[in-house]
């Protein structure tokens, strides 16, 4: 029998939270990397049902957003694992009409391709739309190609950052760092200072999620990210990071920010279609809705969570939601009662919170 809670994370949800969005997801593209921390993780198994069956979806929901007169409800599609396909080009004449995000793009497990070739892929992107390459790097060749277990990709990925200002594209740059590779983060930043045509830079460790909820022992510390110059820690998340010793703190004297939107995740892929095309939209979020209440409410609220999960001697850097996910985890475990349909995963049709 499932416990009743004073407070549960349901409780976590600010008054004035609203729907920003959903976002129509696919994953029939291949990608020919596998990041040890990937939220999806990769393994080259693509799903075979058609791009066509998420396409017609994303179109209903553009159209039911219309109907129901949601004017800040974006409509996005998310096509993975890597952006390297055929429809790319509807997919961000898509976007661009319906999301709410920039038409950026991650660039990333693509094939290899020899310098002319790439030059002429990029402006290929910049011609249907694509303003901005957000590129990543796990650390100096060595431990990059290790992390995403494919030789030869950080060099292509330095490539793709001198080529992309020739080609009319911005270009931002994600460093995900670990406890190992934190000493190469100052002749990294080096290196790509002195390309030009960077817009934006972070420097961050992984979410938990997917394949990283594996990788805990390798995490970034706060003391990793202190070790670095004032010139490259600028680059670190500070506000929306600490340590867990510190997020304690923070949750105990109620100094943390309550989530404030949902969007709405929705996959298709063999389990989910014949579901997805039988109901209508709202249906759909409604449904999605009920599953995460219901969820949310099974989960003590963060205050319990951290008091019975929360690790006072852990100096590992995360984000607040990190924490959420993995006390979550460890509160799923000791409690099989609990129905773990709604737990976040990226793979799923689920909702998440920001
Ligand atoms: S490039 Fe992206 S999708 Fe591919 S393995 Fe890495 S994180 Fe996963």
């Amino acid at each position: 029998m499932e416990r009743q809670m004073d407070r549960s994370l349901w409780d976590e949800i600010s008054p004035d939270a609203g729907d920003t969005g959903v976002i129509v997801q696919w994953f029939g593209a291949p990608c020919l990397c596998r990041c040890r921390h990937c939220s999806l993780r990769n393994t080259g198994r693509d799903t075979t049902v058609p791009f066509q069956h998420a396409r017609a979806l994303a179109d209903r929901f553009a159209a039911w957003k219309t109907e129901q007169g949601m004017s800040d409800f974006s409509v996005d599609m998310l096509v993975g694992y890597s952006l390297d396909y055929p429809e790319l080009p509807e997919v961000v004449a898509f976007n661009t009409a319906h999301g709410g995000t920039a038409p950026y793009f991650p660039i990333k497990g693509q094939r290899f391709r020899a310098e002319d070739e790439l030059r002429s892929h990029l402006l290929f992107l910049a011609e249907i739309g694509v303003t901005c390459v957000c590129l990543t790097f796990f650390g100096l060749r060595d431990y990059h190609d290790r992390f995403c277990m494919r030789k030869g990709d950080f060099d292509q990925t330095m490539l793709i950052a001198r080529l992309t200002a020739e080609c009319g594209l911005e270009r931002r740059e994600s460093i995900i760092l670990s406890h190992e590779s934190t000493a190469d983060a100052p002749e990294l930043v080096r290196l790509l200072d002195e390309i030009p045509g960077i817009k934006g830079r972070s420097i961050e460790p992984w979410d938990y999620r997917g394949r990283a909820e594996r990788l805990e022992n390798e995490r970034l510390t706060i003391a990793d990210v202190e070790s670095l110059s004032p010139q490259i820690r600028q680059y670190a998340g500070q506000g929306s990071y600490t340590s867990e010793a510190a997020w304690l703190s923070r949750i105990r004297a109620g100094d943390y920010p309550l989530k404030h939107g949902r969007v709405y995740l929705v996959t298709v892929c063999e389990d989910s279609i014949k579901a997805l095309e039988s109901a209508d939209c709202g249906e759909i979020v409604s449904g999605m809705r009920a599953q995460n209440e219901s969820f949310l409410r099974s989960i003590p609220c963060m205050a319990e969570l951290a008091a019975v999960y929360g690790d006072a001697s852990n100096d590992r850097y995360y984000r607040l939601r990190d924490l959420e996910w993995k006390w979550t985890d460890r509160y799923l475990q000791d409690h099989p009662e609990v129905n773990p349909a709604g737990r976040f995963d990226d793979l799923n049709t689920v909702v998440l919170w920001h």
